[in-house]
């Protein structure tokens, strides 16, 4: 497939085949030489090269859900200037978690410290163990 150029002659039916129009005089129409031929068994306006105008391919674009190279772009340069707004938060989110991990440890190191003695929740899971220990 080949865009064609503005001053180029089409080849028959000269007409966009989705739409069936003759876009080539109209601004801003791209063309679509999609190199393959229409050759109907019975007579048909449409008999010959297969083009395509720009409109009925960005028609089905859209639809397929396919943006434009400028949406693209913006979507990108937003995505980048979220990262760069996350980046310093995350950063900071790590060493807190890393303070929070070596406070833990200066902590459970105290001499004397007993951890499964002062945690309620230890104490409350031993509780639960124990009594269905003696049920059983
Ligand atoms: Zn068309």
């Amino acid at each position: 497939m080949r865009v064609f150029g503005e001053q180029e002659r089409l080849p028959l039916p000269e007409r966009c085949f989705i739409c069936e129009t003759h876009p080539q005089r109209e601004a801003g129409v791209l063309l679509v030489d999609t190199g393959l031929n229409f050759q109907p068994t019975a007579p048909n306006p449409l008999k010959g090269r297969k083009i395509l105008c720009s409109r009925c391919v960005s028609e089905a674009a859209n639809l397929l859900g396919f943006r434009t190279s400028e949406e693209v772009d913006e979507a990108r340069d937003t995505l980048e200037a979220a990262r760069r707004f996350l980046q310093p938060i995350q950063n900071t989110v790590q060493s807190l978690a890393k303070d929070i991990e070596s406070r833990t440890e200066k902590l459970f190191n105290l001499p004397g410290f007993d951890s499964t003695e002062t945690s309620p929740v230890v104490k409350e899971q031993k509780a639960k163990e124990n009594a269905e220990d003696e049920s059983a």
